[in-house]
């Protein structure tokens, strides 16, 4: 029987989900396989995937490929983007591998490689496997990107941990940029950036219990997935998830505007540029 699915396609392909082992990518892979997209599902925890797969080959009756490795890695990098680009009817590409650090980077003590893997994995493996996937939902001319930023990307202000927040704002820079590209040459692949506040995961340690953000929340990550999957009807390409998420940018945005030294002055006479427009 033919599953209803967001794309509304008779023959949903595959959907490939990074950081399938929990959370939100896990979610991805629950609701896109009861959708009936076939999987690929890569993160480094491969006893998790395994018990996936076998849970949703049996209950979905759809086929699961799993691919364990880090990410962060450039020659697992690298394998996974060569994997992406031979797939002929991949639709989607989850980007959702990532992770945060209570480390500080401006401390003497802190730990470097932790901020160059999380470099790594947020911008260099989204905007590789990008890259991959695009290639064939180009020829295709159809196919969803959703990559998982955070409302991070858009609060760039106070004293937060600036990497996370700065991965997280090359994630919806790329985002938007590259399907202001798309949209130019018409093309029908759509690209997401899904911006969540607090959600219950992983990420704030094997409990999963998130607090709630300023406005409200937290989310649950069913509710993310959900959220994201439904935007593909329409063409909002950053994603902010609840209300309560988008007061809680909103009100940053305030307060960056009457920060000095944050943004120009609009009276340029004050900035001494406008002797030279
Ligand atoms: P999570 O449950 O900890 O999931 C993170 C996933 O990423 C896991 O499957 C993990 O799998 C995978 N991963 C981490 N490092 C990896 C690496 N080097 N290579 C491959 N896979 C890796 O947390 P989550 O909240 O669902 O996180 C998913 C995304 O949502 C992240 O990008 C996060 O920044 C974003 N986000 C979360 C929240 C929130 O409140 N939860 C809010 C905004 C944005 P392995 O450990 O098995 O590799």
């Amino acid at each position: 029987m033919l599953k209803i699915n967001f794309m509304e396609v008779k023959d949903p392909g595959i959907a490939v989900i990074t950081g399938a082992s929990s959370g939100i990518g896990e979610s991805f892979a629950r609701i896109l396989s009861s959708q009936g997209f076939d999987l690929v599902v890569v993160a480094r925890r491969k006893s998790r995937l395994e018990s996936l797969a076998a849970e949703l080959e049996q209950k979905q009756g759809i086929s699961i490929e799993i691919i364990p490795g880090d990410l962060s890695q450039p020659e697992f990098m690298e394998s996974i983007a060569s994997y992406i680009e031979k797939i002929n009817n991949i639709d989607v590409l989850v980007n959702n591998a990532g992770f945060g650090t209570g480390e500080n980077f401006i401390s003497k003590n802190s730990n470097i490689h932790v901020f160059m893997q999380m470099l790594n994995l947020h911008c260099g493996a989204t905007a590789r496997l990008m890259h991959a996937a695009l290639k064939k939902m180009r020829k295709n001319d159809r196919g969803v990107i959703f990559n998982i930023s955070s409302i991070a990307s858009l609060i760039l202000h106070g004293s937060r941990e600036p990497m996370y927040h700065s991965t997280k704002a090359f994630i919806s820079a790329f985002t938007e940029m590259v399907q202001l590209k798309l949209n130019f040459i018409k093309s029908k692949v759509k690209l997401k950036s899904i911006c969540p506040g607090n959600t219950h995961t992983e990420i704030f340690g094997i409990s999963g219990n998130a607090g709630p953000g300023k406005f409200g929340g937290p989310m649950y990550p069913e509710e993310v997935v959900n959220i994201a999957l439904n935007s593909y009807k329409n063409r909002d390409i950053i994603v902010i998830t609840g209300d309560h998420n988008v007061d809680e940018v909103m009100e940053w945005r305030e307060v960056a505007y009457k920060k000095p030294g944050r943004y120009f002055s609009k009276d340029f006479s004050k900035t001494g540029l406008s002797k030279k427009l």
